[in-house]
């Protein structure tokens, strides 16, 4: 898929309750299919995996603020197309996803998933391998969704992991 521009190219559809940004036979061909392996999947599960769209790599400061444009491009777009909706905007900091589904009852607005175990060594994209890394004291003002880290060797700042950033609108 290719990544999605600054531009404003959003299209979204209704299908059986759900909004989608595919075609609607599409989205509904996957939800059947998603339903098939997961009958319990609800429609916030539905939407947010119907609704992915792939992001160019964020491997720096600049291309996180890149993909929270990116994030704030659909949002504008949802309001505009349903201005009576609320969505909840699921942003996969670091891991180039943006995902979005209907912010009704029940679905959830912040991460569900488990802050993961501090790795001890990781790649550093200066050295160009594993490296120790020093974790920052603090929560990172701009991005705390991130555990940033400088590598022990050279310096160099990276994030460790990244949880996903959760806007409802
Ligand atoms: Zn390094």
């Amino acid at each position: 898929m290719e990544p999605l521009s600054d531009q404003d190219d959003w299209e979204f559809c209704e299908a059986a309750g759900l909004i989608f940004c595919v075609p609607a036979a599409r989205a509904l061909d996957e939800r059947s299919r998603l339903l098939q392996f997961a009958p319990d999947y609800q429609p916030w599960h539905l939407e947010g995996v119907i609704n992915h769209e792939h992001l160019a790599a964020q491997t720096n400061r600049e291309d996180l603020r890149g993909s929270v444009r990116e994030a704030e491009v659909l949002a504008a777009a949802l309001r505009r197309a349903f201005p009576e909706r609320r969505f909840v905007i699921v942003n996969r900091l670091g891991g180039e996803v943006l995902s979005f589904y209907q912010a009704i009852p029940g679905a959830p607005t912040v991460d569900p998933e488990p802050v993961e175990p501090q790795p001890e060594r990781a790649h550093c994209p200066t050295c160009d391998r594993r490296q120790a890394f020093q974790l920052h004291p603090q929560p990172d003002p701009e991005f705390p969704e991130l555990e940033w880290a400088d590598c022990a060797v050279c310096g160099q700042e990276t994030w460790l992991w990244s949880r996903s950033r959760f806007t409802t609108i």
